[in-house]
């Protein structure tokens, strides 16, 4: 399989560092990588933190001087893509419809061989695929990385109803050989990692049933040190986004015909309703300065 231009569009917590990661895996064999976004200062602090991060990394010694240049010169800021992307990745807000809209108008700008991706942590990749031209659906799927994607490992290869096995096979041996761990999984709620991490986030809310630092805290050394976990659930979810949690839990609920075991905490919702939804805004379960 080759790739040579890649589009992610979304340049929030996962988009920019999925455009990240592609550059420094891709950049010495001349992989370029579009990155865009509705919002155009969102995309500008993107390239600023890319480049912060490659900038810091180079002065821990990580990266070469010569392949944070290149890494640069990989990155593409667009407001359209190029049509003959090889690879395009959906990373923008967690709704269906606003997926779809997205997806069918990129759909009709890309050329026939672009494989179309969606970075969806919870919604079907069939909800998306049915509403795509017929001659799309093979070369759609999932690919869902986890945060933050330079640095985590494991990618989720899901296949649709429609998606051409050939396409998860070879796309799972191109992640492997970047140093990906791919993990193949049928289209469901949640895919894999997202359904068993429900009742990591949702016992752990129940077990603590209200706001309270210091039980938060207990349990998360708790699981740190008996579990041998590097984060406990509470420090997990402020890094994820609280609302980005809440919702993911809400939809694998729904998508299980509201199963007790999935239901979301009401804390969550009390969290999200405040706006106190993690690093991002300062303050979730615990206080950033
Ligand atoms: P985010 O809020 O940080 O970023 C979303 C970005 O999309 C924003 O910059 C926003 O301006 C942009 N955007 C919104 N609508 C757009 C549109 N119509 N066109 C172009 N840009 C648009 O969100 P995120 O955490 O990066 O999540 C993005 C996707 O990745 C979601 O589907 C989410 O479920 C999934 N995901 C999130 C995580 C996580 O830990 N945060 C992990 C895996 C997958």
């Amino acid at each position: 399989m080759k790739i040579h231009k890649v589009a992610v569009l979304g340049a929030g917590t996962m988009g920019a560092g999925i455009a990240q990661w592609f550059c420094q895996v891709g950049a010495s064999e001349g992989i370029q990588v579009e990155l865009s976004d509705a919002a155009e200062e969102q995309l500008e602090r993107a390239k600023n933190n890319i480049h912060a991060s490659w900038d810091k990394l180079a002065a821990k010694g990580k990266f070469t001087q010569e392949q944070v240049d290149s890494f640069k010169s990989a990155l593409l800021l667009k407001e359209d893509f190029s049509k003959d992307c090889d690879l395009f990745i959906e990373a923008i807000v967690e709704s269906l419809p606003i997926k779809i809209e997205v997806l069918q108008k990129l759909s009709a700008h890309f050329q026939a061989k672009t494989i179309m991706a969606s970075n969806t942590s919870s919604i079907p990749i069939d909800a998306m695929a049915r509403e795509l031209p017929q001659k799309r659906q093979g070369q759609f799927l999932g690919l869902h990385f986890f945060n933050p994607a330079p640095i985590m490992k494991l990618v989720e290869i899901v296949q649709g109803h429609w998606t051409s096995a050939e396409l998860t096979e070879n796309l799972s041996q191109w992640f492997e050989d970047k140093g990906k761990k791919p993990a193949l999984c049928q289209d469901g709620p949640g895919f894999i990692v997202n359904r068993l991490a429900r009742n990591f986030y949702g016992e752990p809310l129940r077990l603590a049933g209200t706001e309270d630092t210091k039980v938060f805290k207990e349990i998360d050394d708790t699981l740190k040190e008996v579990g041998g976990f590097r984060m406990g659930p509470f420090e997990l979810m402020d890094l994820i986004g609280i609302d980005i949690n809440y919702s993911v839990s809400e939809s694998v609920w729904k998508s299980f015909y509201y199963e007790p075991r999935f239901a979301p905490h009401a804390l969550q919702r009390k969290m999200v309703t405040s706006g106190r939804l993690g690093r991002k805004t300062k303050g979730g379960f615990y206080e950033y300065s």
